[in-house]
Order: structure tokens, then C-alpha cells, then sequence
């Protein structure tokens, strides 16, 4: 039995995953093969916990969404 106390950690897990090289926010969930997160190099890599911190990156970073998995975002 687990008990929920002041001692339990929110878990934070990473969603959005942007290349600092292509400045491009890939969402984890819904990355293909060809997002080529596998590619991308630690120190390459920012990490979003939520869509607020990706959408925060996409406005005022010049961050731009993946065409593959964060279409919605994506502009040319
Ligand atoms: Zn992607």
C-alpha cells in the first residue's frame, strides 16, 4: 500500500524534446522514425516538461514544431 504524503515527488516526465540545432520541438508521444530524435545529441537537446514550457519556447525562442509530430505548431 502506498501512501500519498509530503514526501512524494511529482513525477515530471519529459514530453517535448527541441534541438537546439534546428530549433525544433519534437513531441515525444508522437515522434516518427523520421524525427530522428535518435540522432540528436545530448547537448543538443532541451527538454519541455509540459506544452506551456514548449509553447513558451515556440513564442519567445524562435523555437518552431516538428512537421512530423507537432504539426500543429509547425510553420515554414
Ligand atoms: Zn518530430
Amino acid at each position: 500500500m502506498s501512501v500519498i504524503g509530503e514526501e512524494e515527488e511529482p513525477v515530471r516526465k519529459v514530453e517535448y524534446v527541441g534541438n537546439v540545432k534546428t530549433k525544433e520541438i519534437h513531441h515525444l508521444m508522437n515522434s516518427l522514425y523520421a524525427c530522428q530524435i535518435w540522432q540528436m545529441k545530448e547537448d543538443d537537446k532541451v527538454l519541455f516538461y509540459t506544452l506551456e514550457e514548449a509553447k513558451k519556447a515556440l513564442e519567445e525562442d524562435g523555437y518552431n514544431g516538428c512537421r512530423h509530430c507537432l504539426s500543429e505548431y509547425h510553420k515554414d
